[in-house]
């Protein structure tokens, strides 16, 4: 999910809030909405009335208008006309700025519950002021929400694509590799270790595509082209099930539209057929 210039981020809760601001409530991975379709989120009037109490942080303004996180217990009951919702559901539902959102909501308020003491001396932590920043007070250690980034890449061989089936994609579906930056790492040189390790083969000219964040856990996926340069592909790791040469006009099941994988599927297709 990108966020639009139409949001303006912000930290510090303003002194008064308007009862139209935007609520974004999260209760695990699901997010409060009216049950109503196209479906919408609540405002700060709508969370008073439904007696929503719980941590509040400030994301800013989309808008114009000012955007709250909270975070309730996991056994927070399902109001009457309103459904906890996962927030794929929620995708071409509503606007991308506000599937962002909600996605920041959610990363900075499981930042917020799972940072609340020092990791070095076990001291409670403080909000910093200014910052999305948490300070230990006793030692001075400073966390900061947590993103993990991570690589997708779709090798290419002349007209053909490389996609893996992962054992954990539902039966049929065929997707790009990805894998998490391990520390020290270049997002370059994830990719071609984890393109060795899940596959075996050596690749070139690696191209920038685009890059998504994800909120579950943290992630922010970077995706990227490259270029067959060597070696027999075979699944080397346990995760991919199987893995193929797909001539592009004969692909597998594919991942679903809004996905960062099927925006570069499409858009290399569309790139290879033009050649
Ligand atoms: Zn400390």
């Amino acid at each position: 999910m990108n966020t639009p210039q139409e949001f303006e981020p912000g930290v510090t809760l303003p002194t008064a809030l308007a009862p139209e601001a935007l609520c974004f409530v999260w209760r695990d991975d699901k997010i409060l909405a009216r049950a109503v379709d196209p479906p919408e989120l609540p405002t700060l009037a709508d969370v008073m009335r439904l007696g929503i109490d719980g941590a509040r942080h400030y994301l800013g303004r989309y808008r114009g208008v000012d955007c709250i996180a909270f975070r309730v217990d996991a056994d927070s009951a399902e109001p009457a006309g309103w459904q906890w919702r996962g927030l794929r559901s929620l995708f071409l539902r509503l606007p991308d700025a506000l599937l962002a959102i909600a996605g920041r909501a959610y990363q900075v308020t499981e930042w917020d519950r799972s940072h609340r003491f020092c990791g070095r001396c076990g001291t409670e932590m403080r909000d910093k002021p200014d910052e999305r920043a948490k300070q230990c007070p006793a030692c001075g250690h400073v966390v900061y929400p947590r993103v993990s980034p991570a690589m997708m890449v779709l090798v290419t061989r002349g007209r053909e694509l490389l996609l893996a089936r992962a054992n954990r994609f539902p039966n049929a579906m065929y997707s790009a590799l990805a894998g998490f930056v391990e520390p020290g790492e270049s997002i370059e040189d994830c990719v071609h270790r984890e393109v060795r390790e899940e596959v075996g083969i050596e690749v070139k000219n690696l191209k920038y595509f685009a890059s998504q964040s994800w909120p579950f856990p943290h992630s922010l996926m970077i995706a990227f082209t490259a270029e067959y340069a060597s070696g027999e592909a075979r699944p080397c790791d346990a995760e991919i099930a199987d893995v193929k040469w797909f001539p592009i006009d004969a692909l597998p099941q594919l991942p679903g539209s809004v996905s960062i994988s099927r925006k570069l599927i499409d858009a290399t297709v569309a790139r290879l057929a033009a050649q």
